[in-house]
Order: C-alpha cells, then sequence, then structure tokens
C-alpha cells in the first residue's frame, strides 16, 4: 500500500511530539516524587530527632538516674504543647503502646504494624504509605540501648493532591500541546506536500509531453531550487522534441517527395517506352511491307509518307521528352529579356496561320503592345503549344482567339478555341505528362500528350501560373498569368 508523504510528515510530527510531551512528563513529575519523598522523609527524621532529644533530656533529668523510661514516656511525654501537634505513639519494644496523641480525625491504622514494630525493636528505621499517610517506625535509644519504639503518623495529603495536580496539568497541557503542534504541523506540512505535489504533476505532465502544465513553485529553499530545476527541464525537453518533430516532419516529407519522384520517373519511363514503341512498330512494318512489294509503286509512297509522318511524330515526342526532363532535372538559368510581346505573339500566329486556314478555323486576336521582361524562347513555346492544341481539338469550322493584356503588373494570356472540350474529370490531370483524355485518343491528330506539362513546366518557371476552363462541346480558354 502506497503512504503519501502528507500522512508520513503528519504522523511523524506526531510521534515526534507525543515522545517529547512524554519524556518530559516523567522527567518532571518523577522530579517533584523524589524531592516530596526527600521532604517527607527529612520531616520525618527531624521529628523523630525532636522526640529522640526529648526523651534523652527527661531522662536524664527525671529519674536522677532511674532507668524507667517506660514510665517516662506513659507520663508526660505529649505534655509538651509542640509534641501534640505530631501525631505519635509511643510502644515499648514488645509492641505496647504506652503513649500516643492523634489529630482529630486520623483514625487510620497501619496494619503492618507489628511487623515494623518488630522490625524497629532490632533497631531498624522502617516506614510504609497507606491512604495518603506515612507511617514510620523508628527506635528510640538511651545510653546506647533501645526503650521504646516511636510511631509517627504523616499525612501527604498535601503534597499527593498537589503532585496530582500536577500531574493532570501536565496531561492536559501534553494533549493540548499536541493538539495545537499536530495542528500547526498540518498546516505547515500542508503549504510543503502542496508544493512537492505540484512538482510531482509537474514531473508526471513532461513524462506526458504536456509542457503547458508546468508550473513553478516559489519559494527560497531547496524546494524552490529543486522547481527551477524541473522547470528548466522541461524547457529544454520541449524544445528538443519540437527540434526533433520538426526535424523527423521535414523528414518524412522528403522521403514521400522522394516516393513520388520516383514513382514518377517510373511510370514516366513506362510511357516513354510505350510511346515510342507505336510509331517505331509502324515504322518497321512499312519497311518489311516495301521490302517484300518493291514494285507496288503505290505501297511505296503510301508507306514513305507514313514513315516519313512517323518519323516526324518520333521527332516531337523525343524533342518533348528531352526538354520535359531536362527542365525537371536542371535548374535552368531563365534568360529574361525585355521583349515586345504583341511582336512575338503575332509573330507565331502568322507562323501558323497555314494550318489554322488549312483547318477551316477563324483566328481572332487582341494583343496589346506590351513590353515585358520575359524569356523569350520559352513564351515560344508555350503560345505554340496551346495553339497547336486549340487547331488539334478544334470543331470544324471553329474559331482560335489569342488575346495578351496587361493590369498592373499582371500580364495575362489566354488561348481559347471553340472546340470538343475537357471533360471535368480530366481537366485536373491534363498537365500530367503522357495524359490524354481518353475520348481524344482515336482522334488522328492526337499527341503524345506531352504538350501541356511542357507549357506548365515552363510557365512556373517563370513564376507563373496556368489556368484552365472548359465545357465539352463548347470549347477550352488556357489563361497565363506573369508577374512583372
Ligand atoms: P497532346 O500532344 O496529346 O495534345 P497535350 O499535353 O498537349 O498532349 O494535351 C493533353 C491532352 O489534353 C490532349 O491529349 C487532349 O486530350 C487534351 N487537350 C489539350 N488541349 C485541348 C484543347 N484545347 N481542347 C480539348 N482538349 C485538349
Amino acid at each position: 500500500m502506497k503512504i503519501g508523504i502528507k500522512v508520513k510528515l503528519i504522523t511523524f510530527t506526531a510521534s515526534l511530539l507525543l515522545v517529547v510531551i512524554l519524556f518530559l512528563s516523567v522527567f518532571v513529575l518523577n522530579g517533584i516524587k523524589s524531592y516530596q519523598d526527600k521532604e517527607n522523609e527529612a520531616t520525618l527524621f527531624k521529628q523523630k530527632d525532636m522526640f529522640e532529644q526529648y526523651f534523652s533530656e527527661r531522662s536524664s533529668l527525671g529519674d536522677n538516674g532511674t532507668n524507667n523510661t517506660a514510665q517516662l514516656a506513659r507520663g508526660s511525654i505529649f505534655n509538651k504543647p509542640w509534641l501534640r501537634n505530631i501525631p505519635a505513639s509511643v510502644y515499648d519494644i514488645k509492641g505496647n503502646l504506652l503513649s500516643g496523641f492523634k489529630v482529630d480525625g486520623m483514625v487510620n491504622e497501619n496494619k503492618e504494624k507489628a511487623v515494623m514494630i518488630e522490625s524497629a525493636s532490632q533497631g531498624r528505621v522502617s516506614s510504609t504509605k497507606n491512604n495518603n499517610i506515612i507511617y514510620f517506625y523508628s527506635p528510640i535509644k538511651y545510653k546506647n540501648s533501645i526503650v521504646a519504639i516511636l510511631e509517627l503518623e504523616y499525612s501527604v495529603k498535601e503534597s499527593s493532591l498537589f503532585y496530582e495536580n500536577i500531574k493532570n496539568m501536565f496531561y492536559a497541557a501534553g494533549f493540548s500541546a499536541l493538539i495545537v503542534g499536530v495542528i500547526l504541523g498540518i498546516l505547515y506540512l500542508f503549504s510543503l506536500t502542496r508544493d512537492i505535489y505540484i512538482m510531482k504533476e509537474s514531473v508526471e505532465n513532461i513524462q506526458k509531453y504536456d509542457f503547458g502544465k508546468i508550473h513553478l513553485v516559489n519559494r527560497n529553499d531547496e524546494l524552490g531550487e529543486l522547481s527551477k530545476g524541473i522547470v528548466f527541464m522541461s524547457n529544454t525537453i520541449e524544445k528538443n522534441t519540437k527540434e526533433l518533430k520538426i526535424e523527423r516532419d521535414s523528414m518524412s516529407i522528403a522521403l514521400d517527395k522522394l516516393q513520388k519522384m520516383d514513382k514518377k520517373q517510373k511510370e514516366f519511363i513506362g510511357n516513354v517506352t510505350h510511346e515510342f514503341k507505336t510509331p517505331i512498330t509502324i515504322i518497321k512494318a512499312y519497311a518489311e511491307l516495301i521490302g517484300m512489294y518493291e514494285n507496288d509503286l503505290s505501297l511505296i509512297n503510301d508507306g514513305t509518307l507514313n514513315i516519313s509522318k512517323e518519323c516526324d511524330h518520333l521527332a516531337t515526342m523525343v524533342d518533348k521528352v528531352l526538354n520535359l526532363s531536362a527542365l525537371e532535372k536542371y535548374d535552368f538559368e531563365i534568360s529574361k529579356k525585355e521583349v515586345n510581346l504583341k511582336r512575338i505573339l503575332d509573330d507565331i500566329c502568322t507562323r501558323m496561320m497555314g494550318r489554322i486556314k488549312k483547318n477551316n478555323l477563324t483566328f481572332k486576336s487582341n494583343i496589346e503592345n506590351i513590353v515585358a521582361s520575359i524569356d523569350e524562347e520559352s513564351l515560344r513555346q508555350i503560345i505554340i503549344n496551346l495553339i497547336d492544341n486549340a487547331i488539334k481539338y478544334n470543331s470544324p469550322n471553329g474559331t482560335i482567339d489569342v488575346e495578351c493584356h496587361k493590369f498592373n503588373n499582371k500580364i495575362s494570356i489566354i488561348v481559347a478555341d471553340t472546340g470538343i472540350g475537357i471533360c471535368k474529370e480530366s481537366l485536373h490531370i491534363i498537365f500530367e505528362p503522357f495524359y490524354r483524355v481518353e475520348s481524344h485518343r482515336s482522334r488522328e491528330t492526337g499527341g503524345a500528350g506531352l504538350g501541356l506539362s511542357l507549357v506548365k513546366k515552363l510557365v512556373e518557371k517563370q513564376q507563373g501560373t496556368i489556368n484552365v476552363e472548359s465545357k465539352i462541346n463548347e470549347g477550352t480558354i488556357f489563361t497565363i498569368e506573369f508577374f512583372v
């Protein structure tokens, strides 16, 4: 069973007080008792001496040398008024009462009287106490021989009463001191143990990593120093724990990133392999066919055309894959220069106009004359890819709209089309490498799904953002924003 420090300290204090009070009482009471006993003895011996002296005086005067002490005792011993104050009796050595005097009210008789008289007749002094009366027996000698026995009765009622009073006083004072001592002890120990409990709770809270519940005990003693030590310890542990947590978090973020990158890389390689296989298979098939049917001119024409088309497709893909992985791997220096955006955009549009017209599309543009610090090569790649998609995924007789505006320090470039649109589910993943909207895959015009991921990377390299809004069969709007 666990006994708390409070109970232990209170029990200890109470026991200590009790022992001190007991020792003090026994010591003082014994002192009083032995003092009283000595006083009584001295009084009795003094009285005995008085009797003896009287006897000796009377004996030598009274009978002119006769030896009849017994006669003397019987006759005149108590004639002296001062002897009358002392309750005493005189016996002959056989124990017969010769003379006696008792103060009024003293009727007690000593039960051991016969034995004690006998003992006195042999020269011994003895006394006994009975009912607060000391019976004292002493031989009375004359000329060196015992002539009578003196019995003194000495009342110790007063001193016994005094002793009893003192004893009761000690009990009362001792009990009160014990109660007061325990109460004072409890009050003091309460504050002491309260502080100890506060420290104990603090230590428990440190164990639970609950550093908000650590309290300092304001004391100018060892406990106060201990409490300061606990608070210091708690602060150190809290600091170290926080640092450890930050390190652990950043480690787990880094690990997460690494795992994602690893996964992405594997997917990327898988996709590259897959996408490259198709054109290579087509090229190989046509090359074999041409070899088998050397004289079939139409097959040779068709084959050459398709091989050339697939080679272009392969070349574009290789170009984009290389660009993408380079952007991913190396932190390219962006070479920003003050350029005229209108000039660049108009140039791109003019170059692409042939394809636009070939696809029977209408082209509209609203390009502000803006000069800004931008990486021209990246911007060209971005816009070409977006207009290329606007051509590929447009509807017959659709429209392409290119706009460029500046508002405060924000430049917005918009490439919009009235094409087939992108479904909601695909909108957030079209920027992933190799992603193509499922329903667009059958379209001949479809690429490998690398254009938009390249666009996004290039925009982000220049601290820009790209957003897409689209509605199925209504069209798609890409918005790029740069801050200059
Ligand atoms: P791709 O070379 O296949 O065009 P992109 O990365 O440029 O690859 O585009 C990814 C996919 O997003 C495309 O395959 C197409 O499904 C969809 N997409 C891109 N631009 C448009 C657009 N303007 N309209 C409709 N769908 C588009």
